[in-house]
């Protein structure tokens, strides 16, 4: 367990050292603001929905290492996706994050993002981990509200 701790703790390291889809699109079809004024993490997401599935995903922002890697681990998850599939998602990694400390967590359906279920160990952790999703779900919920997680 201590070395699956590990290399979790090397992937939200290396994600938030090199976030991915680290941008602004230069047309994106919805966007949207986050903030989280516990830990002061900002965040806006952007999103080309095409049809129905996400076909560009990016983020730019500026908070703590939990945030960005969480974002940068968001965009990766989601690109591709289509719209209720990213939905789907938004909601499964909420739940992760939220539940118990020792509740099974289903790797299958959640890939990558796993390595984030150890904030639920952290409840002040959790409002940086879920920011980018939140805003996520913003942004396709197309409302162009800023979202803040208090
Ligand atoms: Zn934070």
């Amino acid at each position: 367990m201590s070395d699956l701790r590990e290399l979790y703790q090397q992937v939200i390291i290396d994600h938030s050292r090199n976030p991915r889809n680290y941008k602004e699109l230069e047309h994106p079809s919805h966007s949207a603001e986050g903030y989280n004024p516990l830990c002061g993490d900002q965040i806006t997401v952007y999103l080309l929905v095409e049809g129905d599935r996400v076909t560009e995903v990016s983020f730019k922002g500026s908070g703590c290492a939990i945030s960005k890697a969480s974002a940068s681990l968001m965009t990766a998850a989601v690109k591709g996706k289509s719209v209720s599939e990213a939905e789907e998602l938004f909601e499964r990694f909420r739940a992760m994050v939220t539940s118990e400390h020792d509740a099974e967590v289903d790797e299958e359906a959640l890939g990558k993002l796993t390595v984030l279920s150890g904030v639920r160990e952290f409840p002040v952790r959790v409002k940086c981990a879920t920011l980018a999703w939140h805003t996520l779900h913003s942004a396709l919920e197309g409302k162009g509200e800023s979202v803040t997680t208090e």
